[in-house]
């Protein structure tokens, strides 16, 4: 690696958080020069994507939609994969780079660490894992999800197995569902072992209803509170789980237990780690130390309702922090360092914590803060803290479709009736649009008694008269 030196930025990880940094790095300053390293051997590619390559309606290729080289010539950005920054010296400015081959080290003016996270990795299956590197199975018939390998490799695991085989996925979050519905769709008999109560963040209700009825009535068993649930392994391959309920075979395993923030690199170079873990962030994407910044899954970010810091990685935070990040990086890597202000430009104003997902016919949906609580838990719910109300109405117009059933879940301070948060669950296309909706209503402290009055539009074949989210907050005024 001999690159000229010039204005440098550089950036650690080249998916979400770092190929949008990159890029805005390249809108603001023409001339800088841009380098992403990323440790893996993958251009940027759509991680979001990976439940559809597993159920075999995706080919692995089509995750990379443009390769990283092509992608990136174009904004005259360097990639350069299988490329590890190592550590570095905040002070000094310069970062160690290993590669296969070789390590080098490179001075900067700016860094940005976008270095993302590793699947979460339960205690009482650690042992299926090399100690050092978690992504390295001891077992073959373990899987977990994080990159196009990964895909591939359980894509085909899968397609091998014999139909009605039995699939435990452990993890009752939105890539654990979208795993049972993958493995579904490959004939396989795919189970749930959750240690919460909870699927997806539901754990009672109409829309919990809608949910477990769309699995068992597909045949998944679901179960739920089962902490300590461990695998039992025969000839160097998992056989069944050992759950607090009782065994259960299984021919293929998958953990879907959340992420941990990959912090090596922060941590070696003395940066300032959050409450979660993951890396303390301003608003303007700096980290603890001058001209670093971060973005994606390995920091934290403002949580725009509460106003503290929390731990939400998703990919709509990592572009964005992305983007503010090397906007801000290239400008603090000019002569003099310009220092960052902190206009709306340069400030990610946080995440409402919003995600969708789709599943099992169903579109599953949640915005902003979605538990009851005492005001201790959000001080921003006022005295009384949060409360919600819970609903089950219809999409649309009844005479015009078939019945289509929608659980709609505001949540709202007990106080003041301020909106603080919903969730829906509806048919195919119903709910995404209606949770940003709700972000937005959330966003600009919305009360109840305003959503209840909002005007929206009607024709009765697309909209009905009174949308779910009116209806719900109407009961609450009631
Ligand atoms: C199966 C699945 C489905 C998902 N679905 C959704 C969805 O529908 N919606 C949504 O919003 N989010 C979704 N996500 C989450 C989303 O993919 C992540 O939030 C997003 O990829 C985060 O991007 P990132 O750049 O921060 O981190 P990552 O994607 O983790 O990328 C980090 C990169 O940094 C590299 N790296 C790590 N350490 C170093 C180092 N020291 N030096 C150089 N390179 C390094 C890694 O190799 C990696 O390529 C999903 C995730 C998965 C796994």
């Amino acid at each position: 690696m001999n690159f000229n030196r010039t204005r440098r930025v550089i950036i650690a990880g080249c998916q979400g958080g770092g190929i949008n940094a990159a890029r805005e790095a390249r809108r603001t300053d023409s001339d800088a020069e841009i380098i992403l390293f990323d440790s893996s051997p993958f251009p940027p590619y759509s991680a979001c994507s990976i439940p559809h390559v597993v159920s075999g309606k995706m080919d692995v290729a089509e995750l990379i939609t443009t390769s990283g080289d092509q992608l990136l010539a174009g904004f005259g950005i360097k990639l350069v994969s299988n490329a590890t920054v190592v550590t570095g010296d905040a002070e000094n400015r310069w970062v160690e780079i290993a590669t296969p081959a070789a390590s080098e080290i490179m001075e900067w003016d700016s860094l940005v660490i976008a270095t993302g996270a590793s699947p979460g990795i339960p205690a009482e299956y650690a042992q299926l894992f090399q100690p050092s590197a978690h992504w390295n199975q001891l077992c073959p018939n373990v899987h977990l999800l994080r990159n196009p390998s990964d895909a591939d490799f359980l894509a085909q695991a899968m397609a091998a197995l014999p139909a009605a085989s039995p699939v435990a996925v452990i993890g009752a979050g939105s890539i654990g569902i979208s795993m049972v519905e993958a493995a579904l769709a490959r004939g396989l008999c795919p189970y749930i072992v959750e240690a919460g109560p909870s699927i997806m963040g539901f754990s009672d209700g109409p829309a919990f209803d809608m949910i477990t009825s769309a699995l068992t009535a597909r045949g998944v068993d679901i179960y739920l509170n089962q902490p300590g649930s461990a695998p039992i392994q025969e000839k160097g391959c998992v056989t069944s789980i050992q759950m607090p309920s009782g065994q259960v075979p299984c021919s293929l395993l998958i953990l879907s237990c959340g992420v941990q923030p990959r912090t090596a690199l922060a941590a070696e170079m003395g940066l300032r780690l959050g409450s979660s873990g993951a890396i303390s962030v301003r608003e303007t994407m700096e980290t603890s130390a001058s001209r670093i910044f971060a973005a994606g899954d390995c920091c934290e970010t403002l949580d725009q309702l509460t106003g503290g810091r929390i731990y939400f990685p998703q990919a709509s935070v990592a572009v964005r922090q992305g983007r503010i990040a090397g906007r801000n990086a290239v400008l603090a890597a000019r002569p003099g360092g310009t220092p960052v202000s902190r206009d709306s430009l340069n400030t990610y104003p946080g995440t409402l914590r919003i995600w969708v997902t789709d599943c099992l016919g169903l579109e599953i949906a949640s915005a902003g803060i979605t538990t009851e609580s005492t005001r201790d838990h959000v001080p921003a719910a006022g005295r009384d803290g949060v409360r919600s109300v819970k609903v089950m109405t219809r999409s649309r117009t009844p005479h015009f479709s078939p019945r289509e059933d929608m659980a709609v879940e505001l949540f709202y301070s007990s106080s003041t009736k301020l909106l603080m948060g919903g969730r829906i669950i509806g048919p195919a296309g119903t709910a995404a649009d209606r949770i940003n909706f709700i972000a937005l209503a959330c966003q600009k402290r919305m009360s109840l008694p305003e959503l209840a009055n909002l005007e929206m539009a009607y024709s009765p074949r697309i909209a009905p008269l009174w949308d779910p989210i009116i209806t719900a907050a109407r009961t609450v005024n009631q």
